[in-house]
């Protein structure tokens, strides 16, 4: 039997927050797929796909702590202390998470419990949303002649946390926006841009479930934004993406996601990667 070093604190393992990117399997970066593969335990949210789990080690514990099949959420304090209760319990903790963790991802939260109960981490970065839905919606986030800037902005505001987003002093042209959980703000956003002088046609694209076989993008103009998502019934998870160059889609778009590579596929790919690593190697490579 392996026998595991104790920590000075008496936790035996290590807690590694792993990006799980925006859906595509084919996203995940190598060492996030070693090390879903080699967890003992796996604290997943929401917004990780159904694809992207079935990867999961099967013999682990999995753990769903985010909205999904109408369950409510575990509080961020719950799910705080439950990687800090697993790693006392677990060599391998992995927290997996939709996108990256870095960017609203309440993945700084999580690790300054770590490193106050004096948990070994590890951060594993990954695709955010905005990358997702810009390369697979054919919206480069800048471009030479449209945008020389982008702003990667959230709509919600944790409550009480102070101002809301002023949104008229995001209104420059010739700069891109990429929101995050903008949807319920939309008119908000709509009205700050264009009273800040933002033009009313400048170009808006949404982009439902990125990068997955459900993505949908819907094309309009900021003066309309709100009736567009009521129009489209458009659901979440959603990106918004103002600017000039949101026009481009038409042109740049590429990806059908009906035809996008079938979990088999991806299945069949695993196992061979899975085969082309032997777990030694795998092993020191972490
Ligand atoms: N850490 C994540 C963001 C979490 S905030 C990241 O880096 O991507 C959750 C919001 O991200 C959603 O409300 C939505 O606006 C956006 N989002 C996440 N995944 C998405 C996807 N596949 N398609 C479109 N938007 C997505």
């Amino acid at each position: 039997m392996e026998l595991v070093p104790l920590t000075d604190n008496g936790a035996k393992g290590k807690v590694y927050i792993v990006g799980a990117g925006p859906g595509d399997p084919d996203l995940l970066t190598l060492k996030a797929w070693r090390l879903i593969k080699q967890a003992d335990v796996v604290l997943y949210d929401a917004l990780v796909s159904d694809e992207i789990m079935e990867l999961v080690n099967c013999n682990c514990e999995v753990i769903a702590v985010g909205k999904r099949s109408g369950k409510h959420s575990a509080a961020q304090e719950d799910i705080n202390q439950l990687l800090i209760t697993k790693a006392f319990h677990h060599k391998k903790v992995v927290r997996l998470k939709g996108g990256d963790p870095y960017i609203f991802g309440r993945g700084g939260e999580e690790v300054s419990t770590l490193v106050a109960a004096e948990i070994d981490f590890e951060v594993v970065p990954a695709v955010t949303a905005a990358a997702g839905a810009s390369a697979y919606a054919g919206i480069p986030l800048t471009h030479r002649e449209l945008a020389q800037s982008v702003t990667f902005i959230t709509g919600h505001c944790k409550a009480g946390a102070g101002e809301k987003v002023k949104w008229q002093e995001y209104a420059q042209s010739n700069h891109t926006l990429a929101i995050y959980m903008g949807k319920s703000q939309a008119s908000n956003i709509e009205a700050g841009l264009i009273e800040g002088g933002r033009l009313p046609e400048t170009p808006v694209a949404l982009v439902y479930s990125a990068t997955t076989t459900k993505q949908k993008v819907v094309i309009g103009t900021l003066e309309k934004l709100s009736e567009l998502i009521a129009e489209t019934d458009i659901a979440d998870p959603a990106m918004m993406i103002i600017g000039e160059v949101a026009s481009l889609h038409q042109d740049l778009n590429w990806f059908l996601p009906q035809q996008r590579q079938s979990p088999q596929d991806i299945q069949h790919t695993s196992q061979e990667m899975t085969t082309a690593f032997n777990g030694d190697k795998l092993e020191q490579m972490l």
